[in-house]
């Protein structure tokens, strides 16, 4: 799965430097998260770290972006192998 941030942030940035994939920028009204490159932190970490630090519980599961754990993984070794 991707996470998606709802429009109940609060634009505090503070999920932004804890993407381990970059998957996380300012938008023109809330912060965005890029699906091709959200891996639910897996790969990473155990837990999705933008959910772990955001203040206001607003990123969720994006139902529209459903995804396994091998199709995570896959995409997390997409990413490490395009960005070395
Ligand atoms: Fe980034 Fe992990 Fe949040 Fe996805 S779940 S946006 S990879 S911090
Ligand atoms: Fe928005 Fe939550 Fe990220 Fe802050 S931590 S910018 S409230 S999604």
């Amino acid at each position: 799965m991707a996470l998606i941030i709802l429009d109940t942030c609060i634009n505090c940035g503070v999920c932004e430097p804890e993407c381990p994939n970059d998957a996380i920028t300012e938008g023109k009204v809330i912060f965005d998260i890029e699906p091709q490159r959200c891996t639910e932190c897996v790969g990473h970490f155990d837990k999705p770290q933008c959910v772990e630090v955001c203040p206001v519980d607003c990123i969720i599961i994006d139902p529209d972006c459903v995804e396994d754990q091998a199709s995570l993984f896959a995409k997390f070794e997409r990413l490490t192998t395009a960005d070395s």
